[in-house]
This record gives structure tokens, C-alpha cells and sequence, in this order.
């Protein structure tokens, strides 16, 4: 066997560490599953607030070392990148720290990496450095750096004020670097220095160089084309998974899918629903954001809430969505829950306990409600976006096929009718109960999607320096 593959993950969340959304989730299942593949990986984030681990190491899976990038002025605080009041204003300062201190601390424990795989505009100037400040530093001599966009929509912009405190001469202020329609672009940094790109779907990878999708990056991305791969995201099957969860009321799998149902009836306890067996009961958990499709919601939730149905919202995010679900809150008490918190054990009991688990989203990269649904057999609602359109497929009673239900224009009509549609399914049991067994059948773990990785990365140590 050839020496281990060393690679470096560097991310400003990582599960169980720190988590906002599902770069966390990423972040933390796949250097563990890049383990299982052989190859030698250390994962660097922020030491934020709560992350006390002697000598800023913690261990994940077999022995991957997780390093803490610590800084009490720029990392304890409540929030990863801002509070009520929005991002914190010196987000430029702490992502620079971090990105420096990185660099830094491969050094100092020796770590000489073939890859450094970055994630997201907070680690976009990591591969800046390396192809600045670092061309001529023998160190990083055979290092290649793969960067993954997890969210085109977050692209840390800030004010033309602020360059100088990245440290790098005018030349990387240009429309070829980091200058954005007058801005800072640290993502783009990311962009255009990175040997490698990669997204997380191939149908994002495919949408972003499209201006409807490409968030102002869509020709720099044309550009950069040829370096640009979709890989999907996996779901770790040791975390989730309906068998072995130890938070929901009662375990299942595909051979059980009757005891489902056990847990329908304990999150209507739980959540303050009528014990109702034969209503469908439909789950949302989510960034309370634009992006997630809650305007389109918005405007049919009364529809859908006078339809034979539950509801029962999990999120978390924009107060203006915050007061709206409040009010539908009050107006439904008897067939809508809402709980506008983060909270991870009822994360875990909603795709559990629900019948059908919904995603509007206006753009989706790639998603991971949808992969854990499908795990818990709950049947996915979907637009056909992203990382939805690769991973499900609306379903076809009469042509056996599709895992759940997909809608496409982007309004309210549409949507409604998408959720009409699944609720008239659900009535026919015999029906609803093949589509159910169908969600099961896929297989969304990590391990397909960390090969891709691996050949990739194998591919990129081999290009010319
Ligand atoms: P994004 O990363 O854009 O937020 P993803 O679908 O990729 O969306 O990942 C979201 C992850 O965060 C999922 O694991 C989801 O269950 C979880 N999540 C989102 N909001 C909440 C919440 N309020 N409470 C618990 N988990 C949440």
C-alpha cells in the first residue's frame, strides 16, 4: 500500500462542535468517512464558546485530530457569525485570524498536507495565502487546495475600507481577485486561487454558472469550469438512523416500518397535537431564511393548514418569520406546532414522527432534510432545485417509480398543489404505504460520496504546481 492521502479539513463548523446549519453536518461525517478510506486527515475550526478541550485537541472518529484556532476576543461569543442585531461586524478580522492562525498551526505540529480542503467563504482565504504569502514556502511546496461552496448565497462582502486588513498588495483588489462591484469578495478569493472547486450536487454545480443561480460569481465560475465538480453531500447512517436513534420513542427499520408510527403518536403528545393516526402529518425543519422557500409558504400555509392535515415547524432565523408562524401558531391550535428554537432532539423525533417532511427551497445546493427523511421513511416534498432534483424523484403510482413528491416553478400555486397532491396520495393507504417503502430503498451514506472525494483529491495532487 502507497502512503496515506494527507489531507486537512478546514471549516468554521463541524459537528458535534458547533453547528448552524448543514455545513456542520458535512464537516464532521466526512473526514470520517475519508478515514475509513485510508487516508490521514486533521480537521481545523474556531474555538467558539462551550468548546473546552485540553490543549485545544479534540479526537473524532478512529483518530482524527480536531484543532481549535483560539482567540476569546473573536470566538466566545454566543453566536458563530453574529446575533439578534445580524453578522458581527468584525467577521473580515475573526475569519482572517482564523485563516492565518491555520496556516500557522500546520507548522507548528509539523503536518505537511497533500490537500487542503476548504469550506465556505470563512476559510476562502486560506488558499488566498497559500497562493500569496506562501508561493515560495517549501512547506507547502506539495500541497493542492480543493475549496467546496456548501451556499453561493454567503459570500463574506465587505466594504473596500476593509482589504487592506487582509494584508495583501492591490493586486489582489482587482476584477480578476477579490474586488466584487466595489466590494471585498472573500469567497471569490476562494474561487479563483483554489486548484480544485467543488459543490454539493452536480445539479448545483451545474445551476451556478447560470445567473439565475450564480449569485453575481456565475462567470467566474464559467471561467473556472473545468475545476469545478459536483459531488453530493452523504448523510452519516451512524447518527441518523431510525434503528439505532436512541431520542426517538421507538426504533425502526425498513422491515418495521409499522413502528414509525409509534413515534407519530409521541410527537403529537410531545408537540401538542391531537392524537390523530390517520391525518398526515407534515414536518418543516429549517433556517427560518429567504432561501428556504417560506415566502412561497407563507402564502399558502393557510390553504394547506385548512387542508385534513398536521403541521408541526421546527426553525430557527429572520423575525419576520418569527412573528408569521406565531400568528399561525394562534390560529391553528389544534393541527399546528411551532417551535421557533434550535433543538436537536426534536430534530430527530420530527423526521421520525412525520408523514411527509417539506422543503420549498428557492435554491437548495444540495440539502440534507431530504436524505434523512428518506432515511426515517418520511416522504420528502420538494422543489426541484439543486441537491433536491438529484435526490428526489416525484413519485409515479402507476410507473413504479419516485420517493416522494416535487414541485417546479418557484410560486405558491404550485406549491400548494404539490402538497394537495401528497395528501390525496396518502388517503389511498395501500398506495402511500408502497411510496413509503420506497423511500428507504437509496442509499445516501457518506461512503459514495468520500470515494468521489478521494479520486478527486488523487487527481488533484497530480496537477502541475
Ligand atoms: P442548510 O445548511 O442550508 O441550513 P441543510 O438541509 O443542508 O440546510 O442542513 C440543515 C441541517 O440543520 C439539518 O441537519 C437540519 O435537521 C438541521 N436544522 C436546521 N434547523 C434546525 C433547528 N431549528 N433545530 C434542529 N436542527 C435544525
Amino acid at each position: 500500500m502507497g502512503k496515506k492521502l494527507k489531507v486537512v479539513i478546514c471549516s468554521s463548523e463541524v459537528v458535534p462542535f458547533a453547528k448552524t446549519g448543514g455545513l456542520a453536518d458535512v464537516a464532521g461525517s466526512l473526514p470520517q468517512a475519508l478515514e475509513k478510506q485510508g487516508l490521514e486527515v486533521i480537521v481545523i475550526m474556531p474555538k467558539y464558546k462551550n468548546i473546552d478541550y485540553p490543549e485545544n485537541l479534540a479526537k473524532i472518529g478512529k483518530n482524527i485530530s480536531v484543532y481549535f484556532i483560539e482567540n476569546d476576543g473573536f470566538f466566545k461569543r454566543d453566536g458563530l457569525y453574529g446575533d439578534s442585531l445580524g453578522d458581527y461586524e468584525d467577521n473580515l478580522d475573526r475569519f482572517i485570524y482564523y485563516s492565518q492562525e491555520a496556516i500557522r498551526l500546520l507548522k507548528k505540529i509539523n503536518f505537511k498536507p497533500q490537500i487542503i480542503h476548504c469550506n465556505d467563504w470563512q476559510t476562502a482565504l486560506i488558499p488566498v495565502y497559500l497562493k500569496s504569502i506562501y508561493t515560495r514556502d517549501k512547506f507547502f511546496k506539495n500541497c493542492k487546495t480543493v475549496f467546496t461552496i456548501h451556499n453561493l448565497g454567503y459570500q463574506g462582502l465587505f466594504p473596500k475600507e476593509q482589504f487592506k486588513k487582509i494584508g495583501l498588495g492591490n493586486d489582489f483588489f482587482t476584477l480578476e481577485t477579490l474586488e466584487f462591484y466595489g466590494k471585498v469578495n472573500v469567497l471569490k478569493g476562494g474561487l479563483v486561487f483554489s486548484d480544485v472547486l467543488t459543490t454539493v450536487s452536480e445539479n448545483y454545480a451545474k445551476e451556478i454558472q447560470t445567473p439565475e443561480y450564480g449569485c453575481g460569481l456565475d462567470g467566474v465560475l464559467l471561467y473556472r469550469k473545468k475545476v469545478l465538480h459536483g459531488i453530493i453531500n452523504g448523510i452519516n447512517y451512524e447518527e441518523w438512523n431510525p434503528a439505532t436513534d436512541k431520542v426517538i420513542a421507538k426504533n425502526y427499520d425498513p422491515r418495521n416500518l409499522e413502528d414509525k408510527y409509534i413515534n407519530k403518536e409521541d410527537l403529537q403528545k410531545i408537540s401538542g397535537l391531537e392524537k390523530r393516526s390517520n391525518l398526515p402529518l407534515i414536518g418543516l425543519i429549517t433556517r427560518l431564511a429567504d432561501q428556504k422557500g417560506l415566502d412561497i409558504l407563507t402564502r399558502a400555509i393557510d390553504e394547506i393548514c385548512q387542508l385534513p392535515v398536521q403541521f408541526i415547524l421546527l426553525g430557527t432565523g429572520e423575525d419576520k418569520y418569527h412573528v408569521f408562524f406565531k400568528q399561525i401558531a394562534k390560529k391553528y391550535p389544534k393541527n399546528v406546532s411551532i417551535n421557533l428554537k434550535f433543538d436537536a432532539a426534536l430534530a430527530y423525533k420530527i423526521y421520525a414522527g412525520c408523514d411527509m417532511f417539506l422543503m420549498p427551497s428557492r435554491y437548495e445546493p444540495c440539502g440534507l432534510g431530504q436524505l434523512i427523511s428518506l432515511k426515517y421513511a418520511t416522504v420528502p416534498l420538494v422543489r426541484n432545485t439543486g441537491g433536491l432534483a438529484d435526490t428526489v424523484v416525484d413519485f409515479m403510482p402507476y410507473q413504479d417509480e419516485g420517493n416522494g413528491f416535487v414541485f417546479s416553478e418557484y410560486s405558491s400555486g404550485t406549491l400548494l398543489e404539490m402538497v394537495k397532491r401528497a395528501v390525496t396520495v396518502y388517503y389511498h393507504r395501500s398506495v402511500w404505504k408502497k411510496l413509503v417503502k420506497r423511500t428507504v430503498e437509496d442509499d445516501f451514506s457518506w461512503e459514495q460520496s468520500a470515494r468521489k472525494y478521494v479520486e478527486l483529491y488523487e487527481e488533484t495532487i497530480k496537477l502541475p504546481s
